[in-house]
């Protein structure tokens, strides 16, 4: 039977894993994501299946390579975590789930953008505290009467244009390729004019290593309204943190909302009880709730985690087709 292993299965993953399987294939499931130290759990396999933020690099892939392991598939739309040129010189297949449910992420980006927009996080943190007066802080815009500004109208952005064009919120797009079904929720625009006329940010752009490090620089910030409240669900790496802090602290942004950092494994899947590794980071969590942080739970539904195995096993399928 074709061996799976499997990094990054969370435990409440497990059933999924195994009931959408059918007995297929003969599945190996790791808790951990794959890493340089545990990369001996793959041994015996045919084939890997990755999560987000696992080390699929030149020494793991040449690893796999030498136990002729020659599928290297990954649960998730992103796959920069794959080295591509390594994996090409070992003749490897990469396979990607290039679509689940859009309404996961862009729910949760959406989300964060209205809880910001809103104030509803200082709001609650509030009364949690016992303090329910009417703060100056707490005045806000509507929703529905804001600019929304969806960088990378793909699969994700469209779908978060769609939800609030459904609220009458004004949505301006830009995007090199813009698709028809974004059209009919987006007005395209320049970056310049969507930076400069946006309440909300919201980025969805697909994060090309070596080409799109820090899109989300000093010089972006600047464009965008001092009150604006950015939102990043799709990398970390596509955001300048150090430029994100610096902004916050000048008021010339409004706030930041996040479910993805740079060298995110470092921070996400652990606890912290002092501060965190990095610290620009910490000094962003310090700004809570000007500063939200969620840990990668973008995908983290029912309907997108049920896609995105049902799909992995369709790559499997196909592959052993042909
Ligand atoms: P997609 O490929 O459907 O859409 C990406 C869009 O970005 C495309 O239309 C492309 O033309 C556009 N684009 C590329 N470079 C651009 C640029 N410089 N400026 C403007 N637009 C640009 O991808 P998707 O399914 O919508 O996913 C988007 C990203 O979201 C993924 O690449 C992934 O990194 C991230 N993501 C995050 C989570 C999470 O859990 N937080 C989950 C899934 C995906």
């Amino acid at each position: 039977m074709f061996k799976i292993t499997a990094y990054g299965v969370r435990s409440n993953e497990v059933s999924y894993f195994n009931d959408l399987n059918k007995n297929q294939y003969e599945l190996n499931l790791i808790g951990d994501l794959l890493t340089h130290e545990n990369v001996e759990t793959a041994k015996g396999s045919d084939a890997v299946l990755l999560r987000a933020n696992c080390v699929a690099d030149a020494t793991n892939l040449a690893k796999f390579n030498e136990w002729g392991i020659k599928y290297v598939f990954t649960r998730t739309v992103g796959f920069n975590h794959i080295d591509l040129k390594a994996a090409a010189s070992h003749n490897m297949k990469v396979a990607r789930v290039p679509a689940y449910s859009p309404y996961a992420v862009a729910e949760l980006a959406m989300t964060l953008g209205m809880m910001s927009l809103r104030h509803t996080t200082l709001a609650t943190s509030r009364a949690k505290d016992g303090d329910f007066t009417v703060a100056p802080a707490l005045f806000s815009r509507e929703v529905h009467s804001s600019t929304v500004g969806i960088i990378g109208t793909g699969k994700i952005g469209a779908t978060e244009a769609s939800l609030y064009k459904g609220m009458g919120t004004r949505v301006l797009g830009y995007d090199p390729y813009p698709s028809d079904f974004a059209r009919q929720f987006v007005t395209f625009v320049d970056l310049d004019e969507l930076l400069a006329e946006s309440d909300i940010v919201s980025i969805h752009v697909p994060y090309f290593p070596g080409q799109n490090e820090n899109m989300v620089d000093e010089d972006f910030l600047k464009k965008m309204k001092n009150d604006a409240v950015l939102v990043n669900t799709a990398r970390g790496e596509l955001v300048d943190h150090g430029a994100v802090l610096q902004a916050l602290q000048t008021n010339t942004l409004g706030s930041f909302a996040t479910d993805v950092l740079p060298d995110e494994k470092l921070i996400f899947g652990h606890q912290f009880s002092g501060e965190l590794p990095n610290k620009i980071v910490e000094s962003l969590r310090e700004l809570y709730p000007r500063v939200l942080m969620t840990p990668h739970i973008g995908s983290y539904t029912k309907p997108a985690l049920t896609d995105m195995i049902a799909v992995s096993y369709q790559n499997f399928e196909q592959v052993l087709a042909n």
